[in-house]
């Protein structure tokens, strides 16, 4: 058995060796030049971009540079005539002040009251229980149906019925406002129940949130949780009518916003080929300056230059870009510079919900993004060993001397943390190549999301080191035979079938 294994390991790496030395290194990636990459990073993730907040000033200029280097390598736009792609963003809060009586009772926001959605409002009427507040034509289950809530104040059990789990209780978030406006009720509060701490739950449903703007009506009547003592139900209950109640609340706060995606689009050489387009992405915006960073800062430096995360990746995306124009692939290449990233992948699943070349024509997803780098002399792979495009990486890495690492840091899911994972959802191949890094560790947290993650920390000879090896990785999945594709069980597979129509 040993022997075998050591067999095969020899097959393996001498094929990759054969492989690394029939690469052409009159490629353009073999003569990228670190001054010009550091120049670059001089610039996008400079004091003056201010962190390139998604919306802000600084992430527009980034994403108009991009937008003039892809004008500038000859890429076709991919919008129109334009190289942007407007994102609609919308930027919600808890409303600042609310309160609610229950008889004697009384809760105030941010107290023992969280009023997360609804219209500014006044009401005054009787508080009912409605048990969950649950409505579901398939299995015939309505618990307004035995209840009058015509003008009334509803209270209901947290999560559905049958799950009660913190995944019942979001689905409950999602629906019940809906549910009971239907009903009649003119506001809706569920008990909170969860295991967690009141505080924590308050202050994550409770705070700012950023959301692509689906154009959906919020909730149109106040809704929210509220804290009781254990014999509230009972006290509730006691009265068929309910408890006489009133509640206020100054309503949700609402501000629509817009971004943009900037991106390009570059014909490959095979007309074979012509209808699989690879698209290579990166995240342009980081979190911003001062507050908005969520880390440590001071009056001389609040600025989270966002040089690893991700103008480093940036960096690489425009550096393959250019390569691709100055020696095209077989397969043609959409350039994608993605914004609110950092807002919960925002860009990419706009993008991938609203795509400008149509999906079942994407083939793959090449996403270039690090949460920063410990190891010099590797590269990282998220998402290994599950699109088949694995010796392309490892023969682009070894062509620079560097080590692939596959899928550091288990523990962090980074693949569902980055904009791979929105193409993914969708079913086309996609996963991101990052820096080199050994595991979460104190260097990379030095870094990550920190005022210090500046141009002067960054290596630059590694920078173009990085660009060099994605470029070539790029290149040679876009010129291979085959289309990668999932390999079998993989959690996307059947997503992928789906996007393609392959048949079982
Ligand atoms: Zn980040």
């Amino acid at each position: 058995m040993k022997n075998t294994a050591l067999f095969l390991l020899l097959m393996v790496s001498s094929f990759t060796t054969a492989f690394a030395q029939e690469i052409d290194k009159t490629l353009p990636e073999f003569s990228f030049n670190e001054l010009e990459l550091a120049g670059q990073m001089h610039f996008l993730a400079s004091d003056f971009l201010e962190g390139r907040r998604t919306g802000s000033r600084g992430n527009v200029i980034a994403g108009q540079y991009i937008a003039a280097q892809l004008r500038a390598f000859g890429y076709a736009p991919i919008n129109g005539d334009s190289y942007l792609q407007p994102v609609p963003l919308m930027k919600t809060a808890a409303p600042s002040t609310g309160k609610l009586m229950v008889d004697d009772m009384g809760f105030t926001q941010m107290g023992d009251l969280l009023i997360m959605r609804g219209p500014e409002a006044s009401v005054e009427g009787s508080v009912v229980f409605a048990n969950y507040g649950w409505v579901d034509a398939e299995t015939e289950h309505n618990d307004y149906e035995d209840i009058n809530v015509r003008g009334k104040i509803v209270i209901t059990r947290a999560g559905i019925p049958g799950d009660v789990s913190q995944a019942g209780v979001f689905k409950g978030v999602r629906e019940k406002a809906k549910m009971a406006a239907e009903a009649g009720a003119v506001a809706i509060f569920e008990m909170y129940s969860l295991p967690f701490p009141w505080g924590s739950f308050k202050g994550y449903l409770g705070s700012e949130r950023m959301g692509l703007d689906s154009g959906s009506e919020s909730a149109t009547i106040p809704y929210g949780f509220v804290k009781v003592q254990d014999d509230f139900v009972g006290r509730l209950t006691k009265k068929k009518k309910g408890l006489k109640g009133s509640m206020a609340s100054s309503g949700m706060l609402i501000e629509r916003m817009s971004s943009f995606n900037v991106g390009g689009v570059l014909e490959g050489t095979d007309p074979e080929l012509k209808d699989e387009y690879m698209i290579v992405t990166a995240h342009f915006d980081h979190v911003g300056v001062g507050k908005q960073g969520g880390g440590a800062f001071t009056e001389q430096d609040s600025i989270f230059n966002g040089a690893r995360d991700n103008a480093f990746g940036t960096i690489s995306l425009l550096a393959s870009a250019r390569a691709f124009a100055e020696r095209p692939t077989r397969r043609p290449v959409i350039i994608l510079a993605v914004t609110g990233e950092e807002m919960g992948l925002l860009g990419s699943q706009w993008y991938a919900e609203n795509p400008l070349i149509p999906l079942e024509k994407t083939i793959f997803n090449f996403n270039t993004d690090g949460a920063g780098y410990d190891d010099i002399t590797g590269i990282s792979l998220i998402g290994a060993n599950r699109t088949g495009i694995d010796p392309q990486v490892e023969a682009a890495a070894s062509a620079f001397g560097k080590k692939v690492i596959n899928d550091p840091a288990p523990e962090q899911g980074l693949f569902d943390r980055s904009d791979n994972v929105s193409f993914a959802a969708k079913g086309v191949p996609a996963l991101s190549f990052s820096p080199g890094i050994t595991g979460f560790s104190d260097e990379l947290f030095k870094y990550y999301h920190q005022v210090t993650d500046n141009p002067e920390t960054i290596n630059m000879a590694y920078l173009k080191e990085y660009c060099q090896a994605f470029t070539l990785a790029a290149r040679l999945i876009a010129n291979r035979d085959t289309r990668p594709y999932w390999v079998d069980g993989d959690k996307y597979r059947e997503a992928g079938d789906k996007l393609y129509g392959v048949k079982k």
